[in-house]
């Protein structure tokens, strides 16, 4: 007999989950992609270079704890190795800490709009979620405080407007916090902002790192948690044996250590994200300044729906936003100064014809 889905012994609250849906990802190579936020610029040819012994080494495990590659970013975070946990991309570590501090049917707490992952990952686990208000700047004006929550997950750049939180806000918050409070900093280094002097001030802080967007390795799935060693060490239990593959410890570790080339790039993206700002205001949007890699902007003269298809129609990709909060925007993530002048040229046609 053929079971149907509601005969399987599938848990409620994954039945009742609809699932997170991820950015479009052409398999093709004819879209200019603005829309998942991915670093325009390629890695430094150099990181490949050892590539060939790693791949003749495929037949055996990688090493299960990124020994290297938790080494290298030990030093670009200044704190000790031990402190790190690696993961197959900062999704991961979201992942590892909801299993490693929330049992099911305890409370996950975070805002009313940000990185909708965190909303999937808490619904899967069967744990209670509570969300809080920004205020009308998507500002985290006053602490998070919600005493039953396990688990606090506050993104700094936040998404999908792209600013960092207030920081006292963000500090009373980890003073008040009962539980852990994850401190998502995937968009940082596009930010003069960051948190990484919480973690000697407060024990019940994780910052989570990717090396998806600043350090052009979206595909290779590269991540980092950093706490302190008390943290790290409850939360390496609960990862998979091998959660990194040795081509991406290789490739992430070389990349670490090509830092200097990455802040050049960093600089540069910022550069582009103000230009872009100001021409979009030139052509009637509405936007929210951004210290991301990517930029949230309202047109005025078109529905964000319509432009995203007239966009996709010239092979162009960008993410747009019908959220109750954000109706009608569009999120461009930042591209070479190439990409941009085209997407720009785009809407002009767009809005004046031609
Ligand atoms: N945090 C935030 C706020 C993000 O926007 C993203 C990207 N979707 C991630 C984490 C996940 O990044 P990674 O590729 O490292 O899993």
């Amino acid at each position: 007999m053929v079971k149907t889905t509601s005969m399987l012994p599938i848990r409620d609250c994954v039945f009742q989950t609809p699932g997170y849906t991820p950015g479009e990802q052409p398999q093709t190579n004819d879209y200019i992609k603005l829309n998942t936020n991915e670093n325009p610029y390629p890695p430094p040819p150099e990181i490949f270079q050892d590539i060939q012994a790693e791949l003749s080494k495929v037949r055996l495990y990688p090493d299960p704890v990124s020994t290297q590659l938790r080494q290298a970013a030990a030093k670009i975070f200044n704190v000790s190795s031990e402190q790190i946990l690696a993961g197959n991309g900062s999704d991961d570590i979201l992942n590892i800490a909801l299993r490693t501090f929330v049992n099911p049917g305890e409370t996950v707490a975070f805002l009313d709009l940000t990185y909708s992952l965190y909303e999937t990952l808490t619904r899967v686990h069967g744990a209670n979620l509570v969300t809080f208000p920004t205020n009308e700047h998507f500002q985290l004006d006053r602490p998070l405080i919600c005493p039953e929550a396990k688990l606090i997950f506050l993104a700094s750049p936040n998404p999908p407007v792209g600013q960092h939180l207030r920081r006292e806000s963000l500090e009373e918050t980890c003073e008040k916090a009962t539980g852990i409070v994850l401190i998502d900093e995937a968009y940082v280094d596009f930010s003069p902002y960051n948190h990484l002097d919480f973690l000697t001030k407060y024990e019940n802080v994780i910052i989570s790192r990717t090396m998806s967007k600043s350090y052009s390795l979206a595909g290779m799935r590269v991540g980092f948690g950093i706490a302190s060693r008390a943290i790290i060490e409850q939360m390496d239990k609960v990862r998979d044996s091998y959660n990194l593959d040795r081509i991406a410890q290789a490739l992430a570790t070389a990349a670490l250590n090509s830092h200097p080339y990455f802040e050049q790039i960093w600089e540069k993206v910022c550069q582009t994200r103000e230009r872009l700002m100001v021409s979009l205001k030139d052509l009637d949007f509405l936007g929210f300044d951004s210290d991301s890699n990517f930029v949230l902007a309202s047109p005025q003269w078109i529905s964000a729906a319509d432009l995203y298809h007239q966009l996709k129609e010239r092979k162009i990709l960008v993410r747009y936003f019908n959220h109750p909060r954000i109706t009608n925007y569009v999120r461009i993530s930042i591209g070479t100064d190439e990409e941009i002048d085209r997407l720009l040229e785009a809407i002009k046609k767009i809005k004046y014809g031609g």
